[in-house]
């Protein structure tokens, strides 16, 4: 253990980390036990699994809240930035906790776990009537969460606020208001790509791609005395601890690009864990900040790096090395490949000019669902609307529309937007840093890994998401870097 002790000053703060270890220890149990269930976890210890993480959450809303703790918290005179940090992270979640009444939670986990199993049936079978009535509970239990936690403007603000910290629906709007010229710039792109690329058809032995992606992940600097990569239904990382962190990818048999770009995507996810400052390991801002800076972490090895010119020139002979069927192909064909725009009707599978535009739709949904201003049976027809708006396709089924994300059943509303911010950010970041092509070109990862370490991943959650934007980039989150990143990529 390399770990250096917390830079705290005040003895309440001392206090408070000596007593926050506990919960600590907790969550880092909790967090082996997720990633085990996405992984490993025979399939009939699911409802024992669900017993002992209900226990456990409860443990540490108990930890949180107990009046000692609380006081603490309350009273501290934090001295410096840390000191701040820590006393900000857990105030947010002892309100949190505090605010919510136990038989919420409850009656949470338990109308959420139905409606997950329900989700999954009828995704399967595109039947979206089977499903409504949960959803129907899940979006009454979210507009009452808002109620609970408390809003200024607008109740959505309430639920937004949990996946990044500060964002409200007036940030949102702000924030899509680019929605428009993306929708137009993607039209002018579009006839320049094929409808298929035949890499896309190329199959794959699972063992090359593995190699490939181990070759890409050691380059990029992914420590694997630290972490692990492992196979999973949809790619993720787990964060267990500062020299725990796991990510998973997947594997189709074909069209290898997929599953490298996913082990690239949960990389950046990873490296921001991995390279938070060694004095903060065991305290409340170990981790990273928000969902919206951690995606934009992601993105930028995903899309910024290893979706560019430069990478794929660099790469090419390294991936031709372990995929024999790259010998047929070009630098060139494999750039395009790297870059397909089309419009797709699922999120997952959307390229990176369209991909805001999906999350955006859901954003305007779930603003209006907290408004009340749409009922559970229009959602299929308005899905259907504004994708075609947006997008220009329509879904036949609703597996392929408003079935096709897990999220809702979960009660995961608000988290949506920090997808588009981590797209936007990402570009904002890659113009903060500069000459991203150059270091590409010249695999000098480290050196963009100092720079990421240096302006973001250190500070671990010291600065709310708006200071550390801010001190990392200059600027605000500005959409418009996220705009002319584009035009440069795909319109130049
Ligand atoms: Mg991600």
């Amino acid at each position: 253990m390399r770990a250096q002790s917390p830079p705290a000053e005040t003895p309440e703060v001392r206090e408070i980390l000596k007593r926050y270890r506990e919960i600590w220890a907790v969550n880092y149990a909790r967090a082996l036990i997720s990633w085990d269930m996405e992984t490993y976890m025979p399939e009939a210890a699911s409802r024992e699994r669900g017993e002992v993480r209900a226990e456990l959450s409860k443990m540490v809303q108990r930890l949180m809240t107990h009046p000692e703790f609380v006081s603490l918290v309350e009273s501290a005179r934090p001295a410096n930035d840390f000191e701040r940090g820590v006393v900000r992270v857990l105030k947010r979640d002892i309100e949190y906790y505090q605010k919510l009444p136990p038989e919420f939670v409850e009656e949470e986990a338990r109308v959420t776990t139905e409606a997950f199993k329900a989700w999954e049936k009828a995704k399967e079978k595109s039947d979206f009537e089977s499903f409504a009535p949960h959803l129907e509970r899940v979006f009454d239990l979210q507009r009452r969460k808002a109620e609970y936690l408390g809003y200024e403007d607008h109740p959505y603000d309430a639920l937004l606020d949990r996946y990044e910290e500060g964002l409200t629906v007036r940030d949102c709007e702000r924030i899509f208001s680019v929605a428009g010229e993306l929708s137009d710039l993607f039209k002018k792109v579009r006839e320049r790509y094929p409808e298929r690329h035949p890499l896309e058809d190329e199959g794959y032995d699972r063992r090359d791609v593995e190699r490939l992606n181990r070759h890409v992940l050691t380059l990029l600097g992914f420590d694997f005395s630290r972490g692990r990569v492992d196979v999973s239904a949809h790619p993720f990382t787990q964060e267990v601890g500062l020299y725990d962190v796991r990510i998973t990818t997947w594997y189709h048999g074909r069209d290898f690009r997929r599953s490298l770009l996913a082990a690239v995507h949960e990389f950046g996810h990873a490296a921001y864990e991995m390279n938070v400052d060694e004095s903060y390991w065991a305290t409340p801002v170990q981790g990273g900040v928000s969902y919206g800076v951690h995606e934009s972490q992601s993105r930028f090895w995903e899309n910024v790096v290893a979706r560019s010119r430069a990478y794929v020139e660099t790469l090419y002979w390294d991936m031709r090395a372990v995929l024999p069927f790259l010998s047929r192909y070009s630098p060139e064909e494999v750039y395009e490949y790297f870059t397909l725009v089309r419009p797709e009707l699922i999120r997952v599978e959307a390229d990176e000019v369209h991909y805001p535009l999906h999350v955006y739709l859901r954003y305007r949904i779930e603003k209006m669902v907290m408004e009340e201003a749409v009922g559970v049976g229009e959602l299929p027809q308005l899905w259907g609307d504004m994708m075609e708006e947006l997008v220009g396709v329509r879904p036949e089924k609703d597996s392929e529309g408003v079935l096709q994300d897990v999220h809702w059943s979960l009660g995961y509303v608000g988290y949506f937007p920090t997808y588009a911010i981590g797209s936007f950010l990402a570009a904002q970041v890659a113009r903060a840093l500069g000459r991203v092509e150059e270091r590409v070109r010249a695999r000098d990862f480290s050196g963009l890994m100092a720079w990421l370490r240096e302006r973001v991943h250190r500070w671990g959650s010291v600065y709310p998401p708006r200071e550390l934007i801010r001190r990392a980039t200059g600027e605000d989150l500005n959409p418009e870097r996220f705009l002319e990143y584009l035009r440069e990529k795909y319109l130049a």
